[in-house]
């Protein structure tokens, strides 16, 4: 496997896009490396006179991927500006754990299932070991304890048991420490269980909770937390709702607080054959309400197919993005944007004739284009070129959006009950509008 490509980087407000043998012994000066496109050829196993396998792919930089969810670095992948070869936009499949932004608001993906799952079984229970967050029970404690001597087997906070089974371990699932924090898994799923709120109809489920968090630290609870044995603990049931459960096709959507709220929305969207899709938006004909001014009446889709749940965003205002974690192979000819900050970036896989040369041509272009519209917003329009045998990947600065007042007036008009505006206008994260 040989490998080469390119990568973004940004010092200060800067954000620079250059072919790794460009870049090579020139490092500026508190430069950040934001994203990384390779060109990876596999050999082809069977015999050497085989054309080898090309493909490109496109990831968050290592430093960038450590980053916190909302900081600028980190990379999104733009819903609305995927194109297949012909130019026609293309729906997000979607995947379980990630992360979507409708406007500001977060979307995590917790489970889902079609008719033809790509995952195994086994796959799906590594992926939840690996999204699940560790504790320890009050056997491992008292454990640690015997080693020191002092030992004294912790009671559940609730029910004051100190029994610790494999199916009801006592666990200390928040930040507070001491005997003071363990709890039995069940004592502490009843207990949220009594502070929920249903809405229910044949295709969807809401539940509500005003606070998911420990009462004592604050610190809000996973949904799924493992054990030393490695077994992965729910702390929510989902029950599908009626139509879809002959089927068993749905999706798990929960929306993601903004800080200092540590309420919780969980969204169960159950597929049938006279349901295949759902509305998201901030309007009374959304299905899925999300009220925030950052999203649009009607902002975005999801469509079940029986390949994969797939998003499409609505043409909303503030768009719909999908958190980069793991690399992502470009089909070819396809168009793909990433948000990084304020900067989007657009990368489609062509034919080529002369990588350097075409590359260079088209880094001016986009420079001047930028130049001339630093506040819109422009896929790539490239003419098709010529013949040969090697591939390019064109990545290409499409646009930066600057000024953050403007846009908050344009949709104060339509402002929700109950938000107050000064404090959304301080909000830093909404810097991107679509047009
Ligand atoms: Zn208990
Ligand atoms: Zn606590």
């Amino acid at each position: 496997m040989a490998q080469e490509g390119g990568k973004v980087t940004r010092v200060d407000n800067d954000i620079r896009v250059a072919r790794l043998e460009d870049m090579a012994g020139e490092e500026r000066k508190g430069e950040q490396e934001l994203m990384q496109f390779k060109k990876i050829v596999t050999r082809s196993p069977i015999s050497e006179a085989l054309p080898p396998m090309v493909e490109y792919s496109v990831e968050s930089s290592e430093q960038a991927s450590a980053l916190d969810e909302d900081s600028a670095d980190r990379l999104w992948l733009v819903v609305r500006n995927l194109k297949d070869a012909e130019d026609r936009k293309v729906d997000y499949q979607i995947k379980k754990f990630d992360i979507l932004k409708l406007g500001r608001v977060k979307f995590r993906v917790k489970d889902f299932k079609c008719a033809a799952m790509a995952q195994t079984p086994e796959e799906l229970y590594e992926q939840e070991l690996k999204e699940a967050k560790p504790v320890i029970t009050s056997h491992d404690q008292l454990q640690e304890e015997e080693n020191r001597s002092s030992s004294m087997t912790p009671a559940c906070r609730f029910c004051w048991g100190t029994e610790s089974t494999e199916e009801d371990p006592c666990i200390v699932p928040c930040k507070c420490s001491g005997s003071v924090g363990f709890i039995h898994f069940r004592c502490l799923s009843n207990w949220l269980g009594t502070k929920l709120q249903r809405k229910e109809s044949e295709d969807l489920v809401s539940m509500f909770w005003k606070t998911f968090e420990c009462e004592i630290c604050k610190q809000a609870y996973p949904y799924l937390f493992k054990t030393k044995s490695q077994r992965v603990y729910k702390l929510v049931d989902i029950t599908l709702p009626s139509a879809a459960r002959e089927a068993g096709h749905y999706i798990v959507m929960e929306s993601l607080p903004f800080e200092k709220n540590s309420s919780r929305f969980i969204h169960v969207m159950g597929f049938s054959e006279r349901k295949t899709q759902f509305s998201m938006g901030r309007g009374h004909e959304s299905e899925v309400r999300v009220s925030d001014i950052s999203v649009s009446r009607c902002h975005a889709k999801i469509k079940y197919d029986p390949n994969g749940i797939y998003i499409e965003d609505n043409n909303s205002k503030f768009g719909t993005i999908v958190l980069m974690k793991d690399p992502l192979v470009l089909a070819k000819h396809h168009t793909y944007s990433f948000q990084i900050g304020r900067t989007v970036l657009s990368f489609t896989v062509r034919d080529h004739y002369d990588p350097r040369t075409h590359y260079m041509q088209r880094i001016a272009q986009f420079k001047e284009l930028i130049d001339k519209l630093p506040e819109s917003y422009r896929g790539s329009s490239d003419e098709a070129s010529g013949g040969g045998s090697s591939d390019e990947m064109e990545s290409v600065k499409a646009g930066e959006s600057g000024d953050e007042g403007g846009e908050m007036e344009e949709i104060e008009n339509t402002q929700d009950e109950g938000q107050d505006p000064n404090q959304e206008a301080e909000d830093e994260q909404m810097d991107v509008e679509y047009q």
